[in-house]
Protein backbone atom coordinates (compact mmCIF):
# COMPACT_ATOMS: atom_id res chain seq x y z
CA UNK A 1 0.00 0.00 0.00
CA UNK A 2 1.34 3.53 -0.79
CA UNK A 3 1.53 5.87 1.51
CA UNK A 4 -1.17 7.80 2.92
CA UNK A 5 -1.72 10.93 1.44
CA UNK A 6 -4.69 13.32 -0.76
CA UNK A 7 -1.65 15.30 -2.23
CA UNK A 8 -1.77 13.41 -5.49
CA UNK A 9 -0.19 16.26 -8.36
CA UNK A 10 -1.12 16.04 -11.64
CA UNK A 11 -4.24 13.54 -10.39
CA UNK A 12 -7.23 15.63 -12.32
CA UNK A 13 -4.99 15.01 -16.08
CA UNK A 14 -4.94 11.21 -15.79
CA UNK A 15 -7.59 9.42 -17.49
CA UNK A 16 -10.06 7.53 -15.04
CA UNK A 17 -8.80 4.15 -15.30
CA UNK A 18 -5.29 5.63 -13.94
CA UNK A 19 -6.72 7.80 -11.48
CA UNK A 20 -8.60 4.70 -9.94
CA UNK A 21 -5.32 3.01 -10.07
CA UNK A 22 -3.83 5.56 -8.07
CA UNK A 23 -6.40 5.44 -5.36
CA UNK A 24 -6.42 2.15 -4.96
CA UNK A 25 -2.67 1.95 -4.35
CA UNK A 26 -3.32 5.05 -1.50
CA UNK A 27 -6.43 3.44 0.11
CA UNK A 28 -5.52 0.14 -0.52
CA UNK A 29 -8.35 -1.60 -2.58
CA UNK A 30 -7.91 -4.66 -3.88
CA UNK A 31 -8.57 -6.03 -7.32
CA UNK A 32 -12.06 -6.89 -6.71
CA UNK A 33 -12.62 -3.38 -5.71
CA UNK A 34 -10.65 -2.26 -8.77
CA UNK A 35 -12.83 -4.18 -11.37
CA UNK A 36 -16.23 -3.00 -9.62
CA UNK A 37 -15.06 0.80 -10.18
CA UNK A 38 -13.57 -0.01 -13.38
CA UNK A 39 -17.53 -1.24 -14.50
CA UNK A 40 -18.84 2.19 -15.17
CA UNK A 41 -22.63 0.97 -16.19
CA UNK A 42 -24.48 2.57 -19.27
CA UNK A 43 -22.33 5.93 -18.29
CA UNK A 44 -19.09 5.76 -20.10
CA UNK A 45 -16.01 6.66 -18.36
CA UNK A 46 -15.33 9.28 -21.21
CA UNK A 47 -18.83 10.60 -20.60
CA UNK A 48 -18.43 11.22 -16.64
CA UNK A 49 -15.21 12.46 -17.18
CA UNK A 50 -16.79 15.40 -19.34
CA UNK A 51 -18.65 15.44 -17.07
CA UNK A 52 -16.87 16.42 -13.73
CA UNK A 53 -13.38 16.80 -12.36
CA UNK A 54 -11.47 13.55 -10.95
CA UNK A 55 -13.51 10.89 -12.20
CA UNK A 56 -12.84 7.53 -10.95
CA UNK A 57 -16.39 5.83 -11.70
CA UNK A 58 -19.44 5.94 -11.11
CA UNK A 59 -22.40 5.75 -8.85
CA UNK A 60 -25.55 3.70 -10.03
CA UNK A 61 -28.65 4.43 -8.79
CA UNK A 62 -32.06 2.18 -9.83
CA UNK A 63 -34.53 3.68 -12.38
CA UNK A 64 -37.62 2.58 -11.49
CA UNK A 65 -40.91 3.96 -13.19
CA UNK A 66 -44.31 5.22 -11.35
CA UNK A 67 -46.96 4.25 -13.52
CA UNK A 68 -51.26 4.91 -13.24
CA UNK A 69 -50.39 9.07 -13.35
CA UNK A 70 -52.75 10.77 -15.64
CA UNK A 71 -51.32 14.24 -16.19
CA UNK A 72 -53.73 16.76 -17.76
CA UNK A 73 -55.51 13.91 -19.40
CA UNK A 74 -52.44 12.41 -20.94
CA UNK A 75 -51.76 8.43 -19.56
CA UNK A 76 -47.68 8.85 -18.12
CA UNK A 77 -45.29 6.96 -17.27
CA UNK A 78 -42.65 8.54 -14.61
CA UNK A 79 -39.04 7.64 -14.42
CA UNK A 80 -37.68 7.82 -11.16
CA UNK A 81 -33.87 7.84 -9.89
CA UNK A 82 -33.79 7.07 -6.01
CA UNK A 83 -31.56 4.84 -3.56
CA UNK A 84 -34.98 5.00 -1.86
CA UNK A 85 -37.24 1.92 -1.04
CA UNK A 86 -41.28 2.04 -1.52
CA UNK A 87 -40.87 5.85 -3.40
CA UNK A 88 -41.91 4.29 -6.63
CA UNK A 89 -44.31 2.24 -5.42
CA UNK A 90 -45.67 5.03 -3.05
CA UNK A 91 -46.31 7.69 -6.54
CA UNK A 92 -47.89 4.86 -8.20
CA UNK A 93 -50.91 3.82 -5.58
CA UNK A 94 -51.53 7.70 -5.45
CA UNK A 95 -52.04 8.08 -8.82
CA UNK A 96 -53.95 4.45 -9.33
CA UNK A 97 -56.69 6.73 -6.17
CA UNK A 98 -57.23 9.32 -8.42
CA UNK A 99 -58.17 7.93 -11.61
CA UNK A 100 -61.57 7.81 -11.37
CA UNK A 101 -61.78 11.29 -10.34
CA UNK A 102 -59.60 12.89 -12.97
CA UNK A 103 -56.03 12.24 -12.11
CA UNK A 104 -53.69 15.34 -12.12
CA UNK A 105 -54.49 19.14 -13.13
CA UNK A 106 -51.26 20.74 -13.67
CA UNK A 107 -50.08 24.28 -14.41
CA UNK A 108 -46.86 26.82 -14.81
CA UNK A 109 -46.40 30.03 -13.78
CA UNK A 110 -43.61 30.80 -16.54
CA UNK A 111 -40.37 30.18 -17.10
CA UNK A 112 -38.90 32.88 -15.64
CA UNK A 113 -35.09 33.10 -13.32
CA UNK A 114 -33.59 35.38 -11.61
CA UNK A 115 -29.97 36.52 -11.72
CA UNK A 116 -28.89 38.80 -8.75
CA UNK A 117 -26.22 41.46 -8.68
CA UNK A 118 -25.00 43.14 -5.79
CA UNK A 119 -24.31 46.55 -5.61
CA UNK A 120 -21.95 47.84 -2.46
CA UNK A 121 -20.34 51.27 -1.33
CA UNK A 122 -23.22 53.71 -2.87
CA UNK A 123 -23.89 56.32 0.19
CA UNK A 124 -27.33 57.05 -1.84
CA UNK A 125 -29.04 53.80 -2.29
CA UNK A 126 -32.05 54.78 -3.55
CA UNK A 127 -30.86 57.24 -5.50
CA UNK A 128 -28.75 54.56 -7.06
CA UNK A 129 -31.80 52.23 -7.50
CA UNK A 130 -33.36 54.70 -9.82
CA UNK A 131 -29.97 55.09 -11.66
CA UNK A 132 -30.16 51.14 -12.55
CA UNK A 133 -34.26 51.60 -13.35
CA UNK A 134 -34.22 54.00 -15.80
CA UNK A 135 -31.35 51.82 -18.06
CA UNK A 136 -33.97 49.40 -18.47
CA UNK A 137 -33.41 49.23 -22.44
CA UNK A 138 -29.81 49.15 -22.03
CA UNK A 139 -29.80 46.16 -19.61
CA UNK A 140 -32.44 44.51 -21.86
CA UNK A 141 -29.91 45.08 -24.81
CA UNK A 142 -26.64 43.66 -22.67
CA UNK A 143 -28.84 40.34 -21.87
CA UNK A 144 -29.84 39.89 -24.90
CA UNK A 145 -26.64 40.02 -26.83
CA UNK A 146 -25.09 37.83 -23.77
CA UNK A 147 -27.37 35.11 -25.00
CA UNK A 148 -28.22 35.45 -28.69
CA UNK A 149 -29.40 31.62 -28.56
CA UNK A 150 -31.67 31.76 -26.12
CA UNK A 151 -33.51 35.09 -27.52
CA UNK A 152 -34.14 33.02 -30.71
CA UNK A 153 -35.56 30.31 -29.00
CA UNK A 154 -38.83 33.21 -27.85
CA UNK A 155 -36.69 33.77 -24.32
CA UNK A 156 -34.43 36.31 -22.73
CA UNK A 157 -34.87 39.33 -20.42
CA UNK A 158 -38.22 40.48 -19.45
CA UNK A 159 -37.50 42.75 -16.55
CA UNK A 160 -35.62 44.31 -13.86
CA UNK A 161 -36.51 44.93 -10.89
CA UNK A 162 -33.87 46.54 -7.56
CA UNK A 163 -34.33 45.92 -4.05
CA UNK A 164 -32.04 48.33 -1.61
CA UNK A 165 -31.11 45.78 1.36
CA UNK A 166 -29.38 46.94 4.33
CA UNK A 167 -26.41 44.58 5.48
CA UNK A 168 -24.15 44.59 8.19
CA UNK A 169 -21.50 46.44 6.57
CA UNK A 170 -24.35 49.16 5.11
CA UNK A 171 -26.93 49.21 2.21
CA UNK A 172 -26.44 47.26 -0.53
CA UNK A 173 -28.28 47.41 -4.02
CA UNK A 174 -29.43 44.30 -5.64
CA UNK A 175 -30.55 44.32 -9.06
CA UNK A 176 -32.61 41.25 -10.10
CA UNK A 177 -32.51 40.27 -13.98
CA UNK A 178 -35.83 38.73 -14.80
CA UNK A 179 -35.01 36.10 -17.58
CA UNK A 180 -36.83 33.82 -19.79
CA UNK A 181 -34.64 30.45 -19.75
CA UNK A 182 -37.23 28.85 -22.00
CA UNK A 183 -36.11 24.85 -22.29
CA UNK A 184 -32.97 25.62 -19.90
CA UNK A 185 -32.42 25.22 -16.38
CA UNK A 186 -30.81 28.73 -16.93
CA UNK A 187 -27.88 28.94 -14.15
CA UNK A 188 -25.42 29.32 -16.90
CA UNK A 189 -27.12 31.52 -19.07
CA UNK A 190 -28.47 33.55 -16.05
CA UNK A 191 -25.41 34.10 -14.20
CA UNK A 192 -23.12 34.87 -17.74
CA UNK A 193 -26.24 37.99 -18.40
CA UNK A 194 -25.56 39.03 -14.43
CA UNK A 195 -21.42 38.76 -15.23
CA UNK A 196 -22.23 41.43 -18.53
CA UNK A 197 -24.49 43.65 -16.93
CA UNK A 198 -22.72 43.90 -13.55
CA UNK A 199 -19.74 46.60 -14.86
CA UNK A 200 -22.34 49.01 -16.49
CA UNK A 201 -24.45 48.52 -13.14
CA UNK A 202 -20.81 50.03 -11.44
CA UNK A 203 -20.44 52.61 -14.16
CA UNK A 204 -24.04 54.49 -13.64
CA UNK A 205 -24.29 54.18 -10.02
CA UNK A 206 -20.41 55.12 -9.03
CA UNK A 207 -20.30 51.67 -6.58
CA UNK A 208 -18.76 48.19 -6.49
CA UNK A 209 -20.23 45.06 -7.70
CA UNK A 210 -19.64 41.90 -6.10
CA UNK A 211 -21.71 38.93 -6.47
CA UNK A 212 -23.37 38.33 -9.80
CA UNK A 213 -25.11 34.70 -9.61
CA UNK A 214 -29.16 33.79 -10.18
CA UNK A 215 -31.12 32.92 -7.27
CA UNK A 216 -32.09 29.47 -6.64
CA UNK A 217 -35.41 30.69 -5.01
CA UNK A 218 -37.02 30.54 -8.55
CA UNK A 219 -40.75 31.83 -7.51
CA UNK A 220 -41.51 32.81 -11.33
CA UNK A 221 -41.15 29.44 -12.20
CA UNK A 222 -43.66 27.68 -9.85
CA UNK A 223 -45.07 24.23 -10.63
CA UNK A 224 -48.71 23.59 -10.04
CA UNK A 225 -50.56 20.46 -9.47
CA UNK A 226 -54.23 19.31 -8.24
CA UNK A 227 -55.81 16.40 -7.48
CA UNK A 228 -59.28 15.12 -5.78
CA UNK A 229 -59.56 11.66 -4.25
CA UNK A 230 -62.91 10.58 -3.20
CA UNK A 231 -63.29 9.15 0.06
CA UNK A 232 -64.38 5.98 -1.79
CA UNK A 233 -61.17 5.74 -3.24
CA UNK A 234 -59.18 6.01 -0.51
CA UNK A 235 -61.16 3.90 2.12
CA UNK A 236 -63.29 5.71 3.71
CA UNK A 237 -63.77 9.27 4.78
CA UNK A 238 -61.71 8.22 8.23
CA UNK A 239 -58.83 8.14 6.01
CA UNK A 240 -59.34 11.40 4.59
CA UNK A 241 -59.59 13.12 8.41
CA UNK A 242 -56.64 11.65 9.67
CA UNK A 243 -55.26 13.21 6.83
CA UNK A 244 -56.47 16.28 7.00
CA UNK A 245 -54.90 16.33 10.34
CA UNK A 246 -51.35 15.04 9.20
CA UNK A 247 -51.56 17.77 7.23
CA UNK A 248 -52.65 20.69 10.06
CA UNK A 249 -49.27 19.73 11.86
CA UNK A 250 -47.01 20.09 9.30
CA UNK A 251 -49.31 23.90 8.50
CA UNK A 252 -47.93 24.69 12.18
CA UNK A 253 -44.63 22.95 13.10
CA UNK A 254 -41.40 23.49 11.31
CA UNK A 255 -40.21 19.56 12.60
CA UNK A 256 -42.64 18.02 10.82
CA UNK A 257 -42.91 20.08 7.95
CA UNK A 258 -39.03 19.65 7.36
CA UNK A 259 -40.20 15.73 6.85
CA UNK A 260 -43.29 16.30 5.28
CA UNK A 261 -41.68 18.55 2.37
CA UNK A 262 -38.88 15.60 2.61
CA UNK A 263 -41.49 13.30 1.58
CA UNK A 264 -42.62 15.70 -1.36
CA UNK A 265 -38.79 15.89 -2.38
CA UNK A 266 -38.67 11.96 -2.40
CA UNK A 267 -40.82 12.22 -5.81
CA UNK A 268 -39.36 15.67 -6.98
CA UNK A 269 -35.51 15.10 -6.71
CA UNK A 270 -35.88 11.37 -7.94
CA UNK A 271 -37.38 12.36 -11.43
CA UNK A 272 -35.10 15.72 -11.36
CA UNK A 273 -32.31 13.50 -11.24
CA UNK A 274 -33.41 10.82 -13.38
CA UNK A 275 -33.61 13.76 -16.28
CA UNK A 276 -30.51 14.84 -15.68
CA UNK A 277 -31.09 17.82 -13.78
CA UNK A 278 -29.86 19.77 -10.55
CA UNK A 279 -31.44 18.29 -7.81
CA UNK A 280 -29.63 20.71 -5.48
CA UNK A 281 -31.28 23.72 -7.21
CA UNK A 282 -34.67 22.43 -6.98
CA UNK A 283 -34.40 21.37 -3.19
CA UNK A 284 -32.92 24.81 -2.41
CA UNK A 285 -35.46 26.51 -4.17
CA UNK A 286 -37.91 24.19 -2.88
CA UNK A 287 -37.46 24.66 1.13
CA UNK A 288 -36.73 28.30 0.42
CA UNK A 289 -40.02 29.07 -1.12
CA UNK A 290 -41.53 26.83 1.93
CA UNK A 291 -40.52 29.32 4.30
CA UNK A 292 -41.15 32.23 2.22
CA UNK A 293 -43.79 33.34 4.79
CA UNK A 294 -41.57 33.48 7.65
CA UNK A 295 -42.50 30.72 8.83
CA UNK A 296 -40.74 27.07 6.81
CA UNK A 297 -44.53 25.64 6.02
CA UNK A 298 -46.01 22.82 3.91
CA UNK A 299 -45.44 22.62 -0.03
CA UNK A 300 -48.54 20.80 -0.24
CA UNK A 301 -52.33 22.33 0.97
CA UNK A 302 -54.85 19.79 1.65
CA UNK A 303 -58.92 20.24 1.88
CA UNK A 304 -62.33 18.72 1.83
CA UNK A 305 -64.41 19.94 -1.21
CA UNK A 306 -68.32 20.73 -0.52
CA UNK A 307 -68.91 16.64 -1.72
CA UNK A 308 -66.85 15.44 1.14
CA UNK A 309 -63.28 14.50 -1.21
CA UNK A 310 -59.83 15.37 -0.25
CA UNK A 311 -58.56 17.44 -2.14
CA UNK A 312 -54.70 18.30 -2.78
CA UNK A 313 -52.60 21.02 -4.25
CA UNK A 314 -48.95 21.68 -4.55
CA UNK A 315 -46.84 24.79 -5.83
CA UNK A 316 -43.29 25.03 -5.18
CA UNK A 317 -40.17 26.54 -7.58
CA UNK A 318 -39.46 23.63 -10.57
CA UNK A 319 -36.26 25.20 -12.39
CA UNK A 320 -35.56 22.19 -14.81
CA UNK A 321 -34.49 22.15 -18.25
CA UNK A 322 -34.00 19.73 -21.03
CA UNK A 323 -30.66 21.54 -22.67
CA UNK A 324 -27.94 22.06 -20.63
CA UNK A 325 -25.73 20.48 -17.86
CA UNK A 326 -26.36 16.45 -17.85
CA UNK A 327 -29.77 16.47 -19.20
CA UNK A 328 -28.32 16.37 -22.84
CA UNK A 329 -25.05 14.83 -22.00
CA UNK A 330 -25.97 11.72 -19.91
CA UNK A 331 -27.77 9.05 -22.12
CA UNK A 332 -29.94 7.77 -19.44
CA UNK A 333 -31.57 11.37 -18.93
CA UNK A 334 -32.29 11.30 -22.49
CA UNK A 335 -34.35 8.37 -22.46
CA UNK A 336 -36.15 8.74 -19.56
CA UNK A 337 -37.56 11.91 -20.90
CA UNK A 338 -38.58 9.97 -23.64
CA UNK A 339 -40.31 7.64 -21.72
CA UNK A 340 -42.43 10.28 -20.23
CA UNK A 341 -43.04 11.79 -23.62
CA UNK A 342 -41.83 15.58 -22.41
CA UNK A 343 -40.58 17.56 -25.17
CA UNK A 344 -40.63 20.78 -23.08
CA UNK A 345 -39.16 21.93 -19.93
CA UNK A 346 -42.28 22.98 -19.18
CA UNK A 347 -43.99 19.64 -19.28
CA UNK A 348 -41.25 18.19 -17.40
CA UNK A 349 -41.66 20.33 -14.23
CA UNK A 350 -45.69 19.91 -14.46
CA UNK A 351 -45.27 16.57 -14.32
CA UNK A 352 -42.56 16.57 -11.36
CA UNK A 353 -45.27 18.58 -9.57
CA UNK A 354 -47.98 16.12 -10.23
CA UNK A 355 -45.31 13.56 -8.67
CA UNK A 356 -44.37 15.40 -5.60
CA UNK A 357 -47.99 16.05 -5.07
CA UNK A 358 -48.90 12.06 -5.43
CA UNK A 359 -45.55 11.37 -2.97
CA UNK A 360 -47.04 13.75 -0.26
CA UNK A 361 -50.80 11.79 -0.43
CA UNK A 362 -49.13 8.34 -0.11
CA UNK A 363 -47.49 9.40 2.80
CA UNK A 364 -49.96 11.08 4.65
CA UNK A 365 -52.15 8.36 3.69
CA UNK A 366 -49.54 5.59 5.38
CA UNK A 367 -49.14 8.10 8.54
CA UNK A 368 -52.70 8.60 8.80
CA UNK A 369 -53.43 4.45 8.32
CA UNK A 370 -50.88 2.35 8.93
CA UNK A 371 -48.06 3.88 9.95
CA UNK A 372 -45.17 4.37 7.27
CA UNK A 373 -43.35 1.45 8.18
CA UNK A 374 -45.42 -1.25 7.14
CA UNK A 375 -45.22 0.14 3.70
CA UNK A 376 -41.42 -0.01 3.60
CA UNK A 377 -41.05 -3.32 5.35
CA UNK A 378 -41.25 -5.78 2.35
CA UNK A 379 -38.31 -3.43 0.25
CA UNK A 380 -36.75 -2.59 3.69
CA UNK A 381 -36.46 -6.24 4.42
CA UNK A 382 -34.96 -7.29 1.62
CA UNK A 383 -32.07 -4.77 2.32
CA UNK A 384 -31.43 -6.38 5.48
CA UNK A 385 -31.97 -9.56 4.13
CA UNK A 386 -28.68 -8.51 1.47
CA UNK A 387 -26.93 -6.65 4.75
CA UNK A 388 -27.12 -9.61 6.07
CA UNK A 389 -25.17 -11.39 3.91
CA UNK A 390 -28.06 -13.33 1.35
CA UNK A 391 -27.34 -13.44 -1.82
CA UNK A 392 -29.65 -15.07 -5.06
CA UNK A 393 -32.99 -16.59 -3.52
CA UNK A 394 -31.74 -16.52 -0.17
CA UNK A 395 -33.10 -12.66 -0.40
CA UNK A 396 -36.80 -13.16 -0.65
CA UNK A 397 -36.14 -15.85 1.45
CA UNK A 398 -34.92 -14.33 4.42
CA UNK A 399 -37.05 -11.02 3.65
CA UNK A 400 -40.16 -13.15 3.42
CA UNK A 401 -39.43 -14.42 6.96
CA UNK A 402 -38.54 -10.70 8.92
CA UNK A 403 -41.58 -9.62 7.14
CA UNK A 404 -43.87 -12.54 8.91
CA UNK A 405 -42.13 -12.26 11.83
CA UNK A 406 -43.54 -8.98 12.38
CA UNK A 407 -39.61 -7.74 13.18
CA UNK A 408 -37.66 -6.58 10.42
CA UNK A 409 -33.40 -6.54 12.05
CA UNK A 410 -30.24 -7.90 10.60
CA UNK A 411 -29.29 -9.82 13.93
CA UNK A 412 -32.78 -11.85 12.96
CA UNK A 413 -32.06 -11.92 9.32
CA UNK A 414 -28.57 -13.53 10.02
CA UNK A 415 -30.47 -16.47 12.50
CA UNK A 416 -32.88 -16.99 9.53
CA UNK A 417 -30.18 -17.05 7.13
CA UNK A 418 -27.48 -19.49 9.20
CA UNK A 419 -31.01 -21.58 9.40
CA UNK A 420 -31.67 -21.49 5.96
CA UNK A 421 -28.30 -22.36 4.81
CA UNK A 422 -27.98 -25.08 7.69
CA UNK A 423 -30.63 -26.50 6.44
CA UNK A 424 -29.76 -26.53 2.44
P1 LIG B 1 -26.42 25.69 -20.46
O1 LIG B 1 -25.78 27.02 -20.33
O2 LIG B 1 -25.54 24.53 -20.65
O3 LIG B 1 -27.47 25.71 -21.64
C1 LIG B 1 -28.42 26.72 -21.80
C2 LIG B 1 -28.19 27.44 -23.12
O4 LIG B 1 -28.65 26.64 -24.19
C3 LIG B 1 -28.97 28.72 -23.21
O5 LIG B 1 -28.26 29.76 -22.58
C4 LIG B 1 -29.13 28.90 -24.71
O6 LIG B 1 -28.06 29.64 -25.24
C5 LIG B 1 -29.04 27.49 -25.26
N1 LIG B 1 -30.34 26.99 -25.81
C6 LIG B 1 -30.50 26.28 -26.95
N2 LIG B 1 -31.78 25.94 -27.15
C7 LIG B 1 -32.48 26.44 -26.11
C8 LIG B 1 -33.87 26.41 -25.74
N3 LIG B 1 -34.81 25.79 -26.47
N4 LIG B 1 -34.23 26.97 -24.57
C9 LIG B 1 -33.31 27.57 -23.79
N5 LIG B 1 -31.99 27.66 -24.10
C10 LIG B 1 -31.57 27.08 -25.25
O7 LIG B 1 -27.36 25.35 -19.21
P2 LIG B 1 -28.16 26.21 -18.17
O8 LIG B 1 -29.54 25.69 -18.17
O9 LIG B 1 -27.97 27.69 -18.36
O10 LIG B 1 -27.44 25.80 -16.80
C11 LIG B 1 -27.76 24.61 -16.14
C12 LIG B 1 -26.55 24.06 -15.43
O11 LIG B 1 -26.01 25.03 -14.55
C13 LIG B 1 -26.89 22.87 -14.58
O12 LIG B 1 -25.96 21.85 -14.85
C14 LIG B 1 -26.67 23.37 -13.15
O13 LIG B 1 -26.26 22.32 -12.31
C15 LIG B 1 -25.61 24.40 -13.33
N6 LIG B 1 -25.46 25.45 -12.31
C16 LIG B 1 -26.35 25.64 -11.30
C17 LIG B 1 -26.17 26.64 -10.38
C18 LIG B 1 -27.21 26.84 -9.31
O14 LIG B 1 -28.28 26.29 -9.38
N7 LIG B 1 -26.94 27.67 -8.28
C19 LIG B 1 -25.05 27.48 -10.49
C20 LIG B 1 -24.17 27.28 -11.54
C21 LIG B 1 -24.38 26.27 -12.46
Amino acid sequence: MAEKTSRIPGFFKLPPQERLERVAEIAGLDEAAVRHMSDTGNLSAESADAMIENVIGTMNVPVGVATNLIIDGEETLVPMATEESSVVAAVSNAARQCRDSGGFHTAMSGALMIAQVQLVDVPNPEFARLQILEHRDDIRAICDETDPVLSQHGGGFRDVEVRVLEGRSGAMVVTHLIIDTRDAMGANAVNSMAEAVAPAIAQWTGGRTYLRILSNLADRRLARARATWTPEAIGGASVRDGMIAAYDFAEVDPYRAATHNKGIMNGVSAVVLATGNDTRAVEAGAHAYAAQTGSYRSLTRWEVDADGNLTGTLEMPLAVGLIGGATRSHPTARICLDIMGVTTAERLARNIAAVGLAQNFAALKALATTGIQKGHMALHAKNIAVMAGATGDEVDAVAQELVTGGTVRVDIAEAVLARLRGQG
